[in-house]
């Protein structure tokens, strides 16, 4: 098969396309052609790598997956199993399936917990191997391009909101950067579950399709001033501040996302695209009874529940733009140069 490697961190030319030898499936998993897979920041740290994080390479990125199974490796007699040849969604978090926290719905906190595409080999390939746990059946009306810009974004959005966050009707969320993966998740989840959404987006282009996505209101962080901004906006809806503030981008926004809190505000957190070094006045947090908190991707049950409101057009995917496969290095560029809206997807032609 064709797969595109990381085999030494660096900039765009450590991605090499090269043929690898077809993987079989193992015990209770399955091997599937894929047909689209969705690029996440993740890639990007794999590709450039993280000060103090070991990544096992060569690894093939791409966690955001939609494809078709092609055949199991063995199972036990009377395993119930999709049909080879179902088109699926892949959950993204890999792990045990047998411990206390796989088995209390926290299976991203499993001690083996692993992702797609940074634990073990991803989707920018023809083929990948996955548990048969986390294939998810890919509903008609939801295309491989779509269901490939869900899973890691759409399942922290969640895990961010409502569960870490315990988002309320009647609240006000800040949602940095609007145009990420995630925020285009959060804003869509944060209307759902009737909040006011407040989000910062980089022009006025990206603001118009926040605002399409539900936004109530939209700050240019590039050419405005946030903290005049907010004040302005808390006005009309007379509070003081946000319940609730969701920031992936780290070092740039963390100091300010935590002031935009009212009093017993919380702020979660599953990210640093701009760096994860923060200074904290620990006075704001005890004064004001602020919570922090920290998110990794979300459950598997969260992951199903999401592809289910996506049938039912409830949530929507976003992609800015679709790539062949072979583009990879112009898709992470994109990426990486906040050129986007949403998703960039690729879309793996030798699965026609
Ligand atoms: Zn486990």
């Amino acid at each position: 098969m064709k797969a595109w490697t990381v085999a030494k961190h660096g900039g765009p030319e450590v991605l090499t396309h090269v043929d690898l030898p077809d993987p079989v499936p193992g015990p209770m998993e399955a091997l599937v052609q894929v047909e689209a897979v969705g690029l996440n920041h993740l890639d990007l740290w794999l590709r450039n790598g993280v000060p103090g994080h070991r990544f096992h390479l060569p690894m093939v990125p791409g966690g955001d997956i939609s494809g078709k199974i092609l055949k199991y490796g063995p199972v036990p007699d009377g395993t119930e199993l999709l049909k080879e040849g179902t088109q699926v969604i892949l959950n993204p978090g890999v792990s045990c399936g047998t411990c206390e926290k796989c088995l209390s719905g926290n299976d991203f906190l499993c001690p083996k917990f692993g992702i797609l595409g940074e634990t073990q080999h991803g989707g920018c390939a023809d083929l990948i191997v996955v548990p048969i746990a986390n294939l998810i059946r890919r509903p008609e009306n939801i295309s491989a391009a779509e269901g490939a810009a869900l899973s890691i974004p759409f399942v922290t959005a969640w895990s961010m909101l409502h569960r870490k966050a315990r988002i309320q009707p009647g609240e006000t969320v800040l949602i940095q950067a609007g145009g990420s993966g995630v925020s285009v998740a959060a804003i869509q989840m944060a209307k759902q579950a009737g909040a006011t959404v407040i989000t910062t987006v980089g022009s006025e282009e990206k603001a118009k399709k926040a605002r399409a996505l539900g936004a109530d209101f939209t700050i240019l962080y590039k050419t405005q001033n946030f903290r005049d901004e907010l004040k302005k906006i808390l006005k009309v809806l007379g509070k003081k501040g946000c319940e609730v503030a969701l920031d992936h981008v780290g070092s740039d926004t963390f100091a300010e996302s935590l002031k935009s809190l009212a009093w017993g505000g919380r702020l979660a957190t599953c990210g640093a695209t701009s760096g994860s070094n923060v200074t904290l006045d620990l006075k704001v947090i005890f004064f004001k009874n602020i919570s922090v908190l920290g998110t990794t991707m979300g459950s598997k049950a969260d992951f199903i529940r999401i592809v289910q409101l996506v049938a039912e057009k409830k949530l929507k995917p976003v992609i800015d733009q679709t790539l062949p496969l072979s583009q990879l290095p112009k898709a992470m560029e994109l990426l990486e140069t906040r050129k986007v809206f949403g998703k960039v997807v690729l879309t793996n032609t030798a699965s026609n």
